[in-house]
């Protein structure tokens, strides 16, 4: 596993606590949509080091990243005061969490920063795939819904692509789906498609328990986990 220097071009809020950064990509940097690196968080000597999945695919000429900012973490939080043209080091690509080569419909679960790796993969792959491929993305409040607009318009560019956003915590008033992934798959159709998820541990755990007792097997439930 290589080190790369990964110059920044531009930094966006996506939400309140929730932000992309976008890399210039180091030259001979591949890798395959869904992976991760590892960035060298240098604030303090010595430096640690975090994961983060690589949110564009790997046709785009540069590398976006979408980062969660955790209160009190360090890892994050230092990310965040990163700058146009500052540089960051990342070891990687790592991980194999990919899409399988299968023909078999597709279920995509993730909460928050999770679906970072999901944009990547079906930004990447949506014009190859036949199937039917669907999302449930789920956040706890409105204001953390982001990139709204780019999944409306994967849905309008591609027939077999939808998605729902679910709300784990909206106001009384909110008329999208409410409550969390575990409840809109309770009540989701499972048949035998390949399942990946993404987020934190609990809602992993959570998710891959529904799906086996709908009697999905083991090896079609695909998971990365952020903690
Ligand atoms: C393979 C992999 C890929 C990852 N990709 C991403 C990514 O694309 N975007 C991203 O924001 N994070 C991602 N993470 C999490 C990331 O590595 C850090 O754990 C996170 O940024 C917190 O680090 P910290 O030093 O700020 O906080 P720490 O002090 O290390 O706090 C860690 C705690 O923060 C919480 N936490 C970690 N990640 C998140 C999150 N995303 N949302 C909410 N709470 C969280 C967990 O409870 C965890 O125990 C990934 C982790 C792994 C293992």
């Amino acid at each position: 596993m290589q080190a790369h220097i990964f110059k920044i071009l531009e930094k966006k809020e996506l939400t309140k606590d929730v932000f992309e950064l976008i890399l210039e990509r180091p030259e001979g940097f591949s890798f395959e949509a869904g992976q991760f690196f590892t960035a060298k968080i240098e604030d303090i000597t010595p430096p640690c080091f975090r994961g983060y999945s690589i949110a564009s695919g790997p046709s785009k000429a540069n590398i976006e990243l979408c980062i969660k900012v955790v209160e009190g973490g360090r890892g994050s939080n230092w990310l965040n005061s990163l700058k146009k043209d500052d540089n960051l080091t990342g070891i990687g690509p790592n991980g194999k969490f990919t899409l399988q080569n299968s023909n078999k419909d597709i279920l995509i679960v993730a909460t928050g920063t999770g679906i970072a790796p999901f944009k990547a993969m079906l930004e990447e792959h949506l014009k190859d795939l036949s199937q039917k491929v669907h999302l449930v993305f789920g956040v706890r409040y409105v204001e953390d819904i982001f990139y709204k607009d780019l999944l409306e318009e994967l849905a309008e560019k591609h027939p077999n692509f939808t998605y729902d956003i679910t709300v784990s915590r909206p106001e009384e008033s909110y008329e999208g789906n409410k409550g969390r992934v575990t409840e809109i798959l309770q009540n989701y159709g499972i048949n035998n498609q390949e399942v990946y998820i993404c987020g934190l541990k609990d809602m992993i755990d959570s998710v891959s328990e529904i799906l086996k007792s709908k009697g999905l097997p083991e090896e079609q439930i695909h998971f990365e986990k952020y903690d």
